[in-house]
């Protein structure tokens, strides 16, 4: 992200101070003494800031007593990630360990040298002990819901250590693993903590689409980034329509076939918009709509930024950090995040191109989602019923 761009943006300059300068008290408490006296847990929050900066900021401004165990889910997940990642780990060792992975949490003294395909993540696996002691500290509650999204996902990840994503079926399925589990998992932690009512546990399926779409539109961003590294996320099932090789977009990016291979993936993301605000809906803890409402804003305001955007197929495509900033001070109630909706829905209608192939599901895509949130804003301003 660069600042440089913001500079002509004051609206959004404006906001980047106010986050600078109120940010802490707006996105809540910083190291709280519980933290500073636990050496274990500092060094999870520590590490939390230097493996996700996006996330820390959301995770330490949640509920006390719910904080350090989103904290802790998040790590143990990242430290499945990085196994999944490592890309040194034989097939063998790597299959084994996503599997087991979620074990380990129980093994005190338990860690991993050498693995992880940055260094950040290489300490939070060579450091694992800590983790597994701030985790054995848990409400035994929160540990059962960490450890059965543990295993779930760790046994995904492992059926696809060998298996390309070939289908669009294959596709959902790899990142319900990756991602709708996590939405899922949060869920039941936020019913189980009772900061939210134990209703949000049976929304599976909508739990499911706020993983979908962040997952979905980091792997259309990061088209660029993966095929440096050899992975290929987009479904063969899609890109084969446009290509006969994936990787003729990055040197084509501008031909019809590219943008249109693009738009479709872009669409296929934004299918999941309208679950992720009746998920949004739902939540009636101010913190936890924050947490939740932030990383689902700035994935709309991406995939508004990519669609149609010829540079994914040959650079890092990312938002202003002065949009980012603005979009993160008006997530704070449904009314705002259902009109940031409707704004960058009508910005992916702006740049819908005519005669390309996917043009038209766009429109209805995006006529879906704004005729909902016209009719959440109609909803939300109605006067209230007296009793
Ligand atoms: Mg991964």
């Amino acid at each position: 992200m660069s600042i440089k761009k913001s500079i002509l943006k004051p609206e959004e300059m404006a906001a980047l101070v106010k986050l600078k300068l109120g940010g802490k008290k707006i996105m809540g408490q910083h190291k709280n003494d519980h933290i500073k006296n636990n050496e274990n847990l500092l060094f999870c929050y520590d590490t939390l800031d230097k493996v996700s900066r996006s996330f820390a900021a959301v995770i330490r401004q949640l509920p006390e007593e719910i904080s350090d165990v989103v904290c802790l889910f998040y790590l143990i997940l990242r430290g499945l990630d990085s196994v999944e990642d490592d890309m040194d780990l034989s097939i063998e060792a790597k299959t084994l360990l996503l599997r087991e992975f979620y074990t380990k949490n129980f093994e005190q003294g338990w860690s991993l040298s050498n693995v992880g395909d940055k260094q950040e993540y290489r300490d939070l696996l060579a450091n694992y002990d800590k983790v597994i002691e701030a985790f054995l500290v848990l409400d035994e509650k929160y540990q059962k819901i960490i450890t059965k999204i543990c295993q779930k996902m760790g046994a995904g990840m492992a059926d696809f250590v060998e298996s390309k994503i070939s289908t669009i079926e294959d596709y959902n399925l790899y990142c319900h693993y990756v991602a709708g589990l996590v939405g899922i998992g949060l869920s039941e932690l936020f019913a189980a903590s009772e900061i939210e009512s134990m209703e949000l546990e049976t929304k599976d399926v909508l739990a499911n689409s706020m993983g979908l779409f962040l997952q979905k539109t980091n792997i259309v961003r990061d088209y660029k980034e993966d095929l440096d590294e050899n992975r290929i996320f987009w479904p063969e099932e899609v890109w084969n329509r446009y290509s006969p090789a994936f990787e003729s977009f990055s040197l084509n990016p501008e031909k019809p076939e590219s943008l249109s291979c693009l738009n479709h993936m872009v669409n296929d993301a934004l299918s999941h918009a309208t679950d992720c605000l009746d998920y949004l809906k739902l939540l009636t803890n101010d913190r936890a709509f924050r947490f939740c409402a932030i990383p689902q804003v700035m994935a709309i305001a991406t995939l508004a930024e990519v669609y149609n955007n010829h540079k994914v197929f040959t650079e890092n495509v990312k938002i202003r950090k002065g949009l980012a900033a603005k979009l993160i001070l008006r997530s704070g109630s449904i009314e705002e995040v259902v009109k940031i909706y409707k704004k960058m829905a009508a910005t992916i209608s702006g740049k819908i191109t005519n005669g390309l192939i996917n043009s038209q599901r766009t429109i209805e895509i995006v006529e879906n989602i704004n005729n909902y949130c016209d009719l959440a804003l109609s909803e939300s301003y109605k006067p209230h019923e007296i009793a």
